[in-house]
């Protein structure tokens, strides 16, 4: 089984301590490739440098919507030219979160429109966070156009799954799926589309449901692909295949 895991934080502080030996275990797991976002441009050298780690990682550049105070006039102009330099999978992470509190809303609306403006401009998928905000990111999309991409850890409806879909973005399934309460998910992952399901850890964060309150890893995703492949009927074999196509597919990837 081959997996793309093509939403970890690798780069984060919380792989310090033994980053080559969590690369290492996801490979052993069949997690041969993921796929690294950026979340502010003082941490993009460092996710530059963190992929150099294997060959099965490939960074994504773009400033994430809960990382307001990091961003500054003339960031994008700087995003710009580290995706015309650097040559990246995508942009990304970028989007809107109207779930955690004072966050200013405007901020991150010009700051997505930003990132969608340069995925237009270039051609490059888009990497989208898109918390309690699904309507809002669809709006930005139908307003900008001409982009494609996957909205990351997909909590919304079967009819916004409906909708992203016909705007050309996937939605990335990882650890909530697992989660025995996550009826709609459940339901939302059987109804969809194979073609539009990919992958993901989100690593450190959103562990599944046997590792609650512990730090996440790449490693992990087989368990997500199970759970996915069992509410679609499917065999687990069957839905890494179909996930890793739509995630080389998506990012440009050797299949
Ligand atoms: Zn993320």
């Amino acid at each position: 089984m081959m997996l793309v895991d093509t939403h970890c934080h690798l780069d984060a502080s919380e792989f310090d301590p033994d980053r080559e030996a969590v690369v290492a275990r996801a490979r052993a797991a069949g997690v041969t490739r993921q796929i690294l976002p950026g979340t502010h441009a003082d941490e993009w050298p460092l996710l530059r440098e963190a992929c150099q780690l294997d060959p099965g990682l490939h960074a994504a550049y773009g400033m994430h919507p809960t990382f307001l105070e990091h961003h500054a006039d003339g960031h994008l102009d700087v995003l710009e030219a580290w995706v015309r330099r650097e040559r990246p999978v995508a942009i990304g992470e970028c989007g809107l979160d109207h779930y955690l509190e004072g966050l200013d809303l405007d901020a991150q609306q010009r700051w997505f429109d930003g990132h969608l403006e340069l995925a237009r401009d270039t051609g490059l998928p888009l990497i989208v966070h898109a918390r309690r905000a699904v309507d809002a990111v669809i709006r930005s999309i139908r307003r900008i156009g001409s982009v494609h991409g996957v909205v990351h850890s997909f909590a919304g409806s079967e009819e916004q799954a409906r909708q992203l879909h016909r705007l050309g973005f996937l939605i990335g399934i990882g650890g909530p799926v697992t989660y025995e309460r996550a009826k709609r998910m459940h339901r939302v992952v059987a109804a969809v589309p194979l073609e539009q399901l990919v992958l993901e850890t989100d690593a450190p964060d959103q562990p599944d449901s046997d590792h609650r309150g512990q730090r996440n890893e790449p490693a992990r995703l087989p368990r997500v692909c199970e759970v996915v492949a069992g509410l679609r009927g499917m065999a687990p074999g069957d839905l890494a295949e179909a996930t890793t196509r739509n995630a080389c597919r998506l990012f440009g990837l050797a299949q």
